[in-house]
């Protein structure tokens, strides 16, 4: 190697914590080569890997183990857009809000809604998660046609292409989304786009109780509206409700609108209902501070879960929230800051008790990991993802404990 791909370390500092773990030292790589150099150096030198985006979600997923390391991923910054074939190749730094920008202005865009403001492209796919719109255009990971990443050892390695239909080693970029840079460090993913609904309408209905919220989605299970997304929104105090999403054309998305709100609530007050030709700047963001929680469960049973979660909150007097898809089954409850080991260790037990409803901890406040609080809870297919791991990162130096592969239970060889 040149000593081109150590160009640039530096020592880190407490600007550069993860999770609390302050890095030896840190580097902000130019371009790909010298991400590879970089890695193939921490490679010799045995060094712990831990990867940053934009820093928004720093502290998702476990404390790291140890980082040695600390690659800024500020520098693979690009956008290269085919808005004739509907794609677009982009380096991990690039900001997710400079990349919409850029799309929208050709009447495009990539079709996630961002949970957090302020990410990069890198951090989106590392940490996984889809946003309320996944109903309509697929998860994340199902937009992702191709992607470079710099392997543990560093290896450039890259699957798919930019052509939607070349589905070569799409593998490869599905264990990378939601890897938490455990697998090694994504510099670059070519996306399938859509173009920008002309327009939307957003219509929200009160859900007084666990029976009105079910009624309400059998009724929309039957529906031919087709909505880009169904969320739910369930407090412990105040109203739950219901948010419908439909995109499209004005006069279709009027019609669909209308027959909706006539067979989901008949009866219903017109002050009860709202809608909208636009969604709320909040839209899919998540609480900034606090414990997340994310939910799995069958479609069939998001609103039983939402109101679980409602239930178990308001038995340890917290004041939890939970939101989410009710049609992918996909939900976040908002622990609020400051809450005990104890509340959310019932919250935990209490939904992890329902067979078929998986609970992970996504971001847990300080003093939760320094209890030893158990993030996963049982993780189907555990025994893949750990021969995955141990495949492509034989050392374990990728973010150890960043993810359940890496949790104390599995040994490592820092
Ligand atoms: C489960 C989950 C689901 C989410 N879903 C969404 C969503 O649908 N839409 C949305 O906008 N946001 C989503 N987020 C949050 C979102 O990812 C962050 O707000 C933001 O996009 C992260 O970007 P960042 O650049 O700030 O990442 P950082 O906070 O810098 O890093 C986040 C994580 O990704 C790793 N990472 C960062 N860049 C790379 C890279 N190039 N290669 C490998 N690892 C890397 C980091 O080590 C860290 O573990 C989700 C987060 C989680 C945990």
């Amino acid at each position: 190697m040149t000593r081109q791909g150590i160009e640039g370390v530096r020592p880190g500092g407490p600007e550069d914590a993860v999770c609390g773990v302050v890095p030896a030292r840190a580097a902000r790589p130019r371009d790909v080569d010298g991400l590879a150099g970089l890695l193939a150096e921490a490679a010799r030198n045995g060094w712990s890997v831990a990867v940053r985006g934009g820093g928004t979600a720093l502290d998702w997923g476990g404390r790291p183990a140890s980082a040695d390391l600390l690659v800024d991923t500020g520098g693979l910054v690009r956008i290269d857009h085919d808005a004739g074939d509907l794609v677009v190749e982009v380096g991990a730094g690039t900001p997710v809000a400079e990349l919409s920008a850029v799309l929208a202005k050709a009447g495009q865009r990539l079709s996630v809604d961002p949970v957090r403001a302020g990410g990069t492209v890198g951090g989106l796919l590392a940490t996984g998660l889809s946003g309320p719109r996944r109903l309509l255009t697929g998860a994340l990971r199902d937009l992702v046609i191709g992607m470079t990443v710099v392997r543990p050892d560093g290896v450039m390695a890259r699957s798919g292409g930019r052509v939607v239909k070349n589905v070569a080693g799409y593998d490869l970029a599905k264990l990378h989304v939601g890897g938490y840079g455990t697998l090694g460090v994504i510099a670059s993913a070519a996306f399938r786009l859509h173009p920008l609904p002309p327009a939307l309408r957003l219509l929200e209905l009160p859900l007084p109780s666990l029976a009105h919220a079910e009624r309400r989605l059998t009724v929309l299970r039957a529906s031919h509206a087709v909505p880009a997304a169904v969320e739910l929104d369930w407090p412990v105090e105040g109203r739950s409700r219901l948010r419908v999403v439909l995109e499209g054309t004005p006069e279709g998305v009027d019609s669909r609108a209308a027959g909706l709100l006539e067979s989901l609530a008949p009866g219903l007050p017109a002050e009860e209902v709202r809608v909208a030709d636009r969604l709320p700047d909040d839209w899919g963001l998540l609480p900034a501070e606090g414990t997340l929680i994310r939910l799995s469960v069958p479609p069939a049973e998001a609103a039983a879960a939402a109101a679980r979660a409602a239930e178990l909150g308001g038995a340890v007097d917290t004041d939890v929230r939970t939101t989410g898809s009710a049609r992918a089954g996909t939900l976040v409850t908002a622990v609020p800051p400051g809450a005990s080991v104890a509340a959310v260790t019932v919250l935990l037990e209490g939904l992890r008790s329902h067979s078929g409803w998986t609970a992970t901890v996504v971001r847990a406040e300080e003093h939760l990991h320094a209890a030893g609080i158990d993030l996963w809870g049982e993780v189907p297919g555990l025994a893949v993802m750990r021969a995955v791991k141990d495949a492509m990162d034989p050392g374990h130096r990728m973010a150890p404990g960043r993810f359940v592969t890496g949790a104390p239970h599995t040994p490592r060889e820092e």
